[in-house]
């Protein structure tokens, strides 16, 4: 499904009550029916805002969001979001919690066996009786994610989905979000910290900068899948988008100069 944002902006009251924090300065965007967008940018550049103005929990102060041309007027089906920080219920156990969405959708039968499958592919089996609290993040964060996969949503907007994992688990995650992907060419917004999982899975990069939120450059990666971490190509787009987000060696040239 196509996504279109025109002039899409929001502000908060700021935290001392006087006045408005723009949280995002008008964004115009269009994201393609199965392409991969990867988010980058500092904390509080507008990343979750963007990806819930989406999802359809955040109102835009200003400017229209669609969908295939129909208004994003709330939460929809079609539409599957992986919070920041995991959302499971707590007196679920994981099976249960991953079995939600379909059982609430009347197709738990139908589902089962892949409700077994992504428990087990994000290595959860052994904890599949495992109650949230019983969980460390990484594996908390693991489980809503195959919670939101479980759905095979049309549209993916993952926000900071594997930030809890160690380097290991979360490039193994990282190809399982992928295969995902191009199996059912869902189209995917993902929010990261990380560049390099920004570039190892975007069909293009949207590098975003703080105060007010807004979009510096949308990078094309330009690169087959699977990409090769350790290549030419992938260096030298690491080193544009750490330049933009002034982390590259603009800002060490800086500091000699100091
Ligand atoms: P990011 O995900 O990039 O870290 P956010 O989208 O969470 O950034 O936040 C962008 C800005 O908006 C920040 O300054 C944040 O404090 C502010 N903000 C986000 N959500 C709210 C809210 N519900 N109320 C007030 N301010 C908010
Ligand atoms: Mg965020």
């Amino acid at each position: 499904m196509a996504l279109e944002l025109v002039g899409v902006s929001k502000s908060f009251a700021a935290p001392d009550g006087v006045g408005t924090t723009q949280a995002l300065a008008p964004v115009d965007l269009t994201v393609e029916k199965g392409e991969f967008v990867s988010l980058v940018g500092p904390s509080g550049c507008g990343k979750s805002t963007l990806l819930r103005i989406i999802a359809g929990l955040t109102k835009p102060t200003a400017g229209a969001a669609t969908l295939d041309g129909k208004p994003i007027t709330g939460a929809g089906p079609e539409r599957g979001l992986a919070f920041q920080k995991p959302t499971l219920f707590p007196w679920l156990t994981v099976e249960q919690n991953v079995a939600f969405g379909p059982r609430m959708a009347g197709k738990a039968d139908a589902n089962r066996e892949r409700v077994a499958q992504l428990i087990e592919l994000a290595g959860l089996s052994e904890f599949k009786d495992s109650y949230p609290h019983q969980l460390s993040g990484g594996m908390a964060q693991r489980a809503a994610l195959v919670r939101t996969m479980v759905m095979e949503p049309e549209v993916f907007l993952l926000d900071e989905p594997l930030s809890a994992l160690d380097a290991f688990t979360r490039m193994t995650m990282q190809d399982e979000i992928l295969s995902m992907w191009q199996r059912l060419n869902s189209t995917t917004i993902m929010v990261t910290h990380d560049v390099d999982e920004a570039i190892y899975m975007g069909g293009s990069i949207l590098v975003m900068a703080p105060r007010p939120g807004r979009i510096l450059e949308r990078v094309e990666v330009g690169m087959p899948y699977p990409r090769d971490r350790t290549s030419g190509r992938f260096f030298e787009i690491r080193s544009h988008v750490l330049n933009l987000l002034d982390f590259g060696s603009r800002r060490a040239a800086d500091e000699q100069d100091a």
